[in-house]
């Protein structure tokens, strides 16, 4: 088996795989007026699904992440988390979800084969969580989470997003909540996307200013591993906890890049912010265009860029990232 690797001398063991683009939140930096359905054809079915992820895994894939839109909104995920885990060459699957159907699902995932778990919360204040998503769902979310590191998953991680003037004084609940729990806490910054713009401005807070702050109380960057993504990730001897900073506008952002990502509708696509998709969906119809698929695949590496230009305001092709499974 020859290992994908682009031109710029990446390789690509990771997949991130959209199930849908419906949410049911309404986060004010990515769907603030819900998801409205547009009547395109339907997100990718199991079959389909099966011999995409049967395909990636022959290029040396092995681990897969399921998100959208919200993932836990398909009806068959366990069907899906489970056809994947037999999948030869799978080693890793990891589901990124707003966890309020955790209580109720989250079990039934890990018996199915569900290695890792990200769960975002963006803040630990009730009423400010209901005022970024739209929901008050904060009580399921976090006993859900609870539950979740009872399960014996290889990692629970909490995605949350830094918002200048929104949450950006909750450090120290953040501080209090890691110093018992194992469990990650990542900060992302915010990106810009299509969509977004006026809030970008209004809201993208630096990361600079937090790392510097956990030098400050003695944290330590963690040495990055070779297969780990762009997190800067921090350490501290008194919390078992620790801390991810996922900084896309600083400079080396895109330089261990590891990721492709295909859409619920099956176009690949090679960045985040790329400019556009290639349709794979076609040859997901029979198992007899393995071949076909495969090679479509490492064709199509060869398009991928050194870099997003996301620092030029340039979003490519993504309005907000549940088009795209962020
Ligand atoms: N619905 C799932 C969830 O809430 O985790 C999965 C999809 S959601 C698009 C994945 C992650 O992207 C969430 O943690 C969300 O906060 C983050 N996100 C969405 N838009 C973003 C943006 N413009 N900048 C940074 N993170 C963003």
């Amino acid at each position: 088996m020859n290992a994908l690797i682009d031109r710029h001398g990446r390789s690509f063991p990771y997949l991130r795989l959209s199930l849908t683009e419906a949410c049911n939140y309404r986060c004010s930096y990515c769907l603030p007026d819900g998801y409205l359905a547009d009547g395109r054809p339907r997100f990718l079915e199991l079959d389909e699904i099966r011999r995409l992820v049967r395909a990636f895994a022959a290029t040396g894939m092995h681990k897969l992440r399921l998100t959208g839109g919200e993932p836990s909104l398909r009806k068959d995920l366990v069907s899906i988390i489970a056809t994947i885990a037999t999948t030869p060459g799978v080693s890793r699957i990891a589901l990124t979800t707003n966890g309020c159907l955790l209580p109720r699902h989250v079990g039934l995932w890990r018996e199915a084969g569900l290695t890792a778990l990200n769960v975002s919360l963006d803040s630990l204040d009730p009423a400010r969580f209901a005022a970024i998503t739209g929901h008050d769902r904060f009580a399921e979310v976090s006993e859900g989470v609870e539950m979740a590191l009872k399960l014996g998953f290889d990692a629970v991680k909490l995605n949350a997003v830094l918002l200048r003037a929104v949450n950006d004084d909750e450090w120290p609940a953040w501080r209090a909540y890691l110093r018992e729990r194992d469990i990650t806490v990542r900060f992302i910054e915010l990106m810009r996307t299509g969509d977004n713009a006026d809030y970008f401005a209004r809201h993208h807070y630096r990361a600079e200013a937090l790392e510097r702050q956990l030098l400050d109380e003695d944290w330590s960057l963690v040495p990055r591993a070779p297969d780990a993504g762009p997190a800067r990730e921090y350490a501290h001897p008194g919390y078992r906890g620790r801390i991810g900073i996922i900084a896309p506008y600083s400079r080396d952002f895109c330089t261990g890049c590891n990721r492709l990502r295909v859409t619920a509708r099956g176009d690949l696509r090679l960045c985040l912010f790329g400019d556009f998709g290639i349709p794979l969906r076609p040859l997901l119809q029979s198992d007899a265009d393995q071949d076909t698929l495969i090679a479509r695949i490492r064709t199509q590496l060869g398009l991928k860029q050194a870099g997003h230009g996301l620092h030029l305001g340039h979003t490519g092709i993504t309005p907000h990232l549940a088009s795209i499974g962020g």
